[in-house]
């Protein structure tokens, strides 16, 4: 059985007191909740402060992207092996990036190979725009998302996908269960043609887009759905807590 994993990122919010103290909010109650896996996703500037406030707990720690270069003349950005003392996870290709930096799918591939190459274990996320939801076009879009994503990639053991349709991050609407799960079986589908059906069985994906404490349940319960990458809900304690709890809870009834 594949273990839930229930990822907080915090994207570009939170300074690092404010950090400091969000995590000292989750940390006894997500410490409480067993059979699922726990991290949060800070801003660069807050890893180790947090890193400090988890050490010897259940939380792990992720960043939200990274640079595929070692080292050198790259001006503001952050490398793979910066990350892998502190980090145990990094999301990658999340839709912001993709949008907002211009991030290809050739630019991803390289950087889950930069992460796999020092233990970091990525979260890769992909989603369709709403246009291409609309147009009937989600399979196709992501059919191409993972191949350029993991081309040339042979390792996949420590990957996790993240399926987030754009149209439903920090919007308030979410994709109903059945959507999310049907989305995450013809992806699992894809690991199998990819790689090969034990992989694909054994690979967690995730749903992502619009989750919070009052709606997870609907996708926590769906089978082929194995936790969730939460956004605006992860920046509140009780949010966060709640949602891993229910994941718990679902694990348990199964
Ligand atoms: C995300 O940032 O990956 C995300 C899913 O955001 P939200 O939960 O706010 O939609």
């Amino acid at each position: 059985m594949r273990i839930p994993f229930i990822a907080g990122n915090w994207k570009m919010n939170t300074t690092v007191s404010e950090a400091a103290e969000l995590v000292k909010e989750m940390r006894q109650g997500l410490d409480a909740i067993a059979g699922v896996e726990k991290a949060v996703c800070p801003p660069f500037i807050s890893l180790e402060a947090v890193r400090r406030i988890i050490e010897g707990s259940s939380i792990k720690l992720g960043a939200q992207n990274l640079y595929f270069e070692e080292k050198g003349a790259y001006t503001g950005e952050i490398s793979p092996s910066m990350l892998s003392d502190t980090c145990e996870f990094v999301i990658i290709g999340h839709s912001e990036r993709r949008q907002y930096f211009g991030e290809t799918g050739k630019v991803v591939n390289k950087k889950i190979q930069a992460a796999l190459r020092v233990g970091l274990k990525p979260i890769l996320c992909v989603g369709e725009k709403l246009e291409e939801n609309e147009a009937g076009r989600t399979e196709k879009v992501i059919v191409e998302q993972l191949r350029s994503s993991l081309f040339g990639i042979g390792a996949v053991d420590d990957l996790i996908i993240a399926y987030e349709p754009i149209w439903a991050i920090g919007t308030g609407r979410a994709a109903t269960g059945e959507q999310a799960n049907e989305t995450i079986s013809f992806i699992r589908h894809n690991v199998a043609k990819l790689y090969d059906e034990d992989i694909a069985q054994r690979m967690r994906v995730l749903y992502g887009g619009s989750v919070n404490a009052a709606n997870a349940a609907e996708f926590l319960s769906q089978p082929e759905i194995d936790g969730a990458l939460v956004g605006g809900a992860s920046l509140k304690a009780s949010e966060f807590i709640s949602i891993v709890k229910q994941a718990s809870e679902i694990r348990q009834a199964r």
